[in-house]
């Protein structure tokens, strides 16, 4: 084993661990346990594309551990690939802990042969190895540990074992001299002339790229990056490719090809010593079976949508009213009367009364009665999302996806819509294909949106008490259509010829955890309290204002000589063929570009009714049948909240596009809702 001097090393007291490893390997969820945050978790590949950072303490040292995205090697071609690469070689950890997924050895070590030669010190962390105990394998971990040239820790992240064991190997590798080894993966005459260019390059100026080991790996590769980098002299060059050529005589593949057969020739045979697997890898797997049948050519797509619409008949019908009927109780009935009995008290006049009752708990209250569908519908989709079967649907989706210039890569961000456009579109990141990224981005705000949700379950109920999982389901569905003909009209306009291949591993099927649920829920409440704060509070004080006061500044008694109705009045014909042309719906729509919660919270506070009995009523003199759906199916389609909007730009790169996108969608919200609206009287 060669010694090599840390050529990142640092001086600094406070420590940094990266974690590394490929996709789905359990990098986030350590990361979670170790920092105690909430980061994403997910079972599929490509949940983590920024990286992330806390800090952990062990023993009164503070530590800073970096989450970063998965990969499957470090040359940096795709998304993630750059990220993470970048990232090491630009702020060097003083450790990396390469997470290995144990249920999946020999294709995870391929990774960690390359870490091993990057020269910054690593550690293994052999995850999932609950899993691995539970099939009745066994691992010779020092013969792992002899082979790979690394400290191996088995642990489970999700169950919280090894991890103490896993930092202090950690602690004490940092601490080393002389702590980066190389293992030497190849053949004979393979590795003698890679550690000859090596010694060749390690008298070279090497621009940022790694160890002179694994710059000698990557130019005997002829990787153009490394021999970009890596600046040699004449007599360098020459030497180096005369030393290439000599094993191109004796072998007939491609370089590239000739190093990546000879890692995994050395992982096949290490493993086949350290591993004893009581199956042989072969059998088929739980996971196989369950996958017979749910990604059943003729049967996947039922049964997907059956799941859809299990879940919708939770969150829409008996189940999720019940809750909603609870909360709405609550806050109408103890809450209000609390504060209605506070400003009483404290001798408050007229309107701070007005502004805080009519104003803030009417706007803000109506919105949070909703909460509890939220929640519900948020813990199917995420039990859903953790066991693995979303990833499925991904690949049964890949084909049609195709046909309409999308991938499999904009199935999980598609998904992501329907919690908030925001992470959605900032998930499209892993889409390598420039053209695809920017199809999903224009699809995605069709993908009905959590906040959009209360608006169908506020209206729903008052047109069609009847059947509502089905009229919010065909709202969801009519969503969906406009995305899939957006798709179409672009592919065959703009981005013609999209042919990126979608390369995406399968993750197992896995139990879902608890933890992993509470975040995936906690992260939608968290966003719903944070904008019913901001936002929601703001825009109910600013329309109660407005629909308070005339233009002198006198309180009204009718809204409809008030400051807001004399604005909306104009605005309002626009929607007069969408069935809904009047000022009040006009203003709650506009109020929807701040937050689109705040379509139902400014309809609570104009048409004075605090709790939604009260809304119902109102909201029921002034829609029909067809003018509700219509009015929610534009609600649909509309430019989504600013929030989005300047998240699409930020990924759009180009303001031109943003305002194309943003245009198209209100003309298309238009017109469908016209389109409905006139359908709708024919049925209704
Ligand atoms: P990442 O892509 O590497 O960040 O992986 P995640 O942290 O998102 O985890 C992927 C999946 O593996 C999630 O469903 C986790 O719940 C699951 N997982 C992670 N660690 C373990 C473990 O030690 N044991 C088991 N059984 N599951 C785990
Ligand atoms: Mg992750």
């Amino acid at each position: 084993m060669m010694q090599v001097q840390n050529k990142f090393k640092k001086k600094s007291n406070t420590l940094k661990f990266a974690l590394v490893g490929n996709p789905n390997s359990g990098k986030t969820t350590l990361f979670n346990q170790l920092t105690g945050s909430t980061q994403y978790v997910g079972n599929w590949p490509g949940v983590t594309v920024e990286k992330k950072e806390g800090k952990a303490k062990f023993l009164g040292q503070v530590i800073t551990i970096l989450d970063l995205p998965g990969i499957y090697s470090l040359s940096p071609y795709s998304p993630e690939e750059v990220i993470t690469r970048n990232s090491l070689l630009n702020d060097p950890p003083d450790v990396i802990i390469n997470v290995v997924d144990s249920t999946n050895i020999e294709r995870n070590l391929y990774l960690t042969t390359q870490i091993s030669e990057f020269g910054i010190p690593i550690v293994l962390a052999l995850n999932m190895i609950d899993i691995f105990r539970k099939r009745g394998d066994v691992v010779l971990l020092e013969e792992l540990e002899q082979k790979f040239g690394v400290f191996v820790i088995p642990i489970s992240a999700s169950k919280s074992e090894g991890l103490k064991e896993l930092i202090s190997r950690a602690i004490y590798v940092s601490k080393q001299k002389n702590n980066t080894a190389f293992k030497n993966f190849y053949e004979a005459d393979i590795g003698q002339t890679i550690e000859k260019i090596e010694k060749i390059i390690s008298q070279a100026k090497n621009e940022k790229f790694g160890s002179a080991r694994w710059s000698a790996v990557k130019i005997f590769e002829d990787d153009p990056l490394a021999l970009k980098s890596v600046k040699l002299n004449e007599a360098q060059a020459s030497k180096i490719a005369s030393l290439k050529n000599s094993i191109k005589t004796s072998r007939n593949v491609d370089r590239q090809i000739m190093v990546a057969d000879q890692r995994y020739k050395y992982i096949c045979n290490a493993c086949s010593k350290a591993i004893k697997r009581k199956c042989a890898l072969e059998t088929e797997t739980f996971s196989d079976k369950i996958d017979k049948i749910l990604t059943h050519r003729i049967l996947a797509l039922p049964i997907f949508l059956l799941f859809i619409f299990v879940i919708f008949n939770a969150t829409f019908g008996q189940f999720g009213n019940f809750f909603k009927e609870k909360v709405e109780w609550f806050v109408n009935n103890p809450f209000a009367l609390l504060f209605s009995d506070i400003l009483d008290k404290t001798g408050a006049s007229v309107w701070t009364k007005s502004l805080v009752l009519d104003g803030i708990i009417k706007g803000v209250g109506v919105a949070a009665c909703f909460l509890p569908q939220i929640i519900i519908l948020f813990s199917l989709l995420s039990l859903l999302e953790d066991s693995g079967y979303m990833s499925r649907c991904a690949f049964i989706m890949d084909k049609l996806l195709r046909k309409m210039g999308l991938s499999g890569r904009s199935f999980v961000p598609m998904l992501m819509g329907f919690g908030c456009t925001v992470p959605a579109v900032m998930s499209t990141r892993t889409i390598e294909c420039e053209k695809t990224k920017l199809a999903t981005i224009f699809v995605i705000p069709f993908m009905s949106c959590s906040a959009k949700m209360i608006i169908y379950s506020l209206m729903v109920p008052v047109f069609f008490n009847d059947n509502q999982p089905l009229i919010i389901f065909s709202l969801y569905l009519i969503g969906i259509a406009v995305a899939v003909l957006s798709a179409i009209i672009l592919k065959n306009t703009v981005s013609k010829d999209t042919s990126s291949s979608f390369i995406m591993e399968l993750p197992p099927y896995r139990m879902p955890t608890f933890k992993s649920l509470f975040i995936h829920v906690w992260e939608r409440v968290k966003d719903f309290l944070k904008r019913a704060g901001t936002v929601l509070a703001g825009c109910s004080v600013v329309v109660w204002f407005l629909r308070s006061f005339d233009f002198n500044l006198q309180m009204v008694q009718d809204s409809q000589s008030s400051i807001l109705a004399g604005v909306a009045t104009f605005i309002a014909p626009i929607f007069t063929p969408c069935g809904f042309g009047n000022w009040r719906a006009s203003v709650a729509l506009m109020a929807g570009l701040a937050a689109k919660e705040s379509v139902v919270s400014t309809m609570a506070v104009l048409y004075g009714a605090g709790d939604s009995v009260k809304l119902s009523e109102a909201i029921c003199a002034a829609f029909s049948k067809a003018s509700a759906f219509s009015f929610m199916t534009f609600v649909l389609l509309y430019t989504p909240c600013i929030a989005a909007v300047s998240a699409i730009r930020r990924e759009f790169h180009n303001p031109k596009w943003t305002a194309l996108a943003v245009c198209y969608q209100l003309l298309i919200a238009w017109v469908v809702s016209i389109m409905v609206f006139l359908i709708g009287n024919l049925f209704f």
